[in-house]
């Protein structure tokens, strides 16, 4: 096996294999190799997304299909409940496992890929990279980083973290309405912002996450809490587990000529949700069109929206300083704006009117609260 690459792409998630996926030519003449610590594609994740006018089709876009799609959604605190009818847009399911395979086989011939190689050290050593793995060493004219190593310089805003435990469950009884998505329902938990997620598949099937919005996640007591939700739902067989942590946080990644980050450590979460899938595909429909050349890696630069990241950094500061109140955020945004602007909204792609009809649901005390909270 050779050991000179154009590119090395260190792992093979989303990030990088949607990159890969768009913007490697079929005949590509650049020699990439991607490295990926896990032993084989994962069944562990899935990938939700909100779809509708407005926003790319993810599904079209990148040859996909998604396994479930919602038109109908459900938030509720301490009794009360919102539903909403969210047509014509909806809220639309990916496997994790199906996804990554999809988007891999989309580059076989482009790429080479090795498997259970984890990458230990990174030296930049003139013109040419080194890489350190715990399959030999390789070295390559420029990386594509996509493990999710912040650094301290680069967080800008409040760091909170998304922990959640979920398990795709079967039960005895038609328990389920598959036609609703209960993106929220709050527990009620003082000191971090807690609820359970849960999206049904069938009237028996459905993926019940347990998750927190927390500083420092206690994740063997969101074990016994998730085991305790499990419980309502009377006897049920588990088909999937998937678990994770998921950092809340704006990050600016630094400026490197050769090393190109990509994915969480790159900025392309979504603080606010913890969602990325969108937001990758929104960067690499600014790109359409271009195509991974020997030069140009660098000009894929990830470009933040300022405005988004303003809001974000104030949902921050409220979910980490008011974590009690933060189901009254949630709920105020779901329950008074109009769902086109919120998904938008949630989506990256807001229109002026979105971001008025945004700010007008929000309560202004806790936002207020939360942008003159100091540090
Ligand atoms: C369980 C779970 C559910 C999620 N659900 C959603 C959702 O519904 N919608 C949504 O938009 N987002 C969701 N997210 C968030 C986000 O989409 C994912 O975290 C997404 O995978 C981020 O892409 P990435 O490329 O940055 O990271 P990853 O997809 O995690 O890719 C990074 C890859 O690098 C590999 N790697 C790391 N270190 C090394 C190393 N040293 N050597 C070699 N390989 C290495 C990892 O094994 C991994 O395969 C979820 C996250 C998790 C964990």
């Amino acid at each position: 096996m050779k050991t000179e690459y154009d590119i090395i792409v260190i792992g093979a998630g989303l990030s990088s294999l949607m990159f890969l996926s768009k913007m490697l030519k079929q005949k590509t003449k650049l020699s990439v190799l991607v490295l990926e610590q896990k032993k084989s594609i994962t069944n562990n994740q899935s990938f939700c997304v909100w779809e509708g006018p407005g926003l790319i089709d993810i599904e079209k876009q990148f040859k996909l299909r998604a396994k479930h799609r919602w038109e109908k959604i459900l938030i509720e605190n301490n009794g009360e409940k919102i539903k909403k009818d969210i047509q014509p847009y909806r809220y639309v399911y990916h496997d994790g496992h199906a996804t990554l395979k999809k988007l891999s086989r989309q580059i076989k011939g482009q790429v080479e890929t090795l498997y259970n190689t984890k990458v230990k050290r990174v030296n930049e050593m003139g013109k040419k990279i080194q890489v350190a793995s715990s399959n030999g060493n390789f070295s390559s004219r420029y990386i594509i980083d996509s493990r999710p190593k912040i650094e301290k310089s680069e967080i800008k805003s409040e760091y909170i973290q998304q922990a959640f435990i979920g398990n795709e469950i079967e039960v005895n009884s038609n328990y389920f309405n598959k036609f609703e998505a209960t993106i929220m329902s709050f527990s009620k938990n003082k000191t971090e912002t807690e609820f359970i997620y849960q999206l049904p598949f069938t009237k028996k099937r459905a993926l019940v996450e347990t998750t927190l919005f927390s500083k420092n996640p206690n994740l063997k007591k969101l074990q016994s809490k998730h085991t305790k939700n499990l419980k309502k739902y009377g006897t049920y067989k588990i088909l999937k587990t998937e678990r994770g942590i998921i950092p809340m946080v704006l990050i600016e990644a630094k400026k490197n000529k050769k090393i190109f980050k990509i994915g969480t450590s790159a900025g392309m979460v979504r603080a606010s949700s913890g969602y990325s899938m969108r937001k990758i595909a929104n960067w690499l429909s600014m790109h359409k069109g271009k195509t991974l050349k020997k030069n140009n890696l660098l000009s894929f630069k990830y470009i933040p929206n300022p405005l988004l990241d303003f809001f974000d950094k104030i949902f921050l500061r409220v979910i980490k300083n008011y974590p009690d109140k933060s189901p009254d955020l949630f709920i105020n945004l779901f329950s008074k704006s109009n769902h086109k602007s919120l998904i938008k909204f949630l989506s990256d792609k807001p229109s002026r009117t979105d971001i008025i009809n945004i700010i007008m649901s929000m309560p202004k005390g806790l936002m207020l609260k939360g942008l003159l909270k100091k540090k």
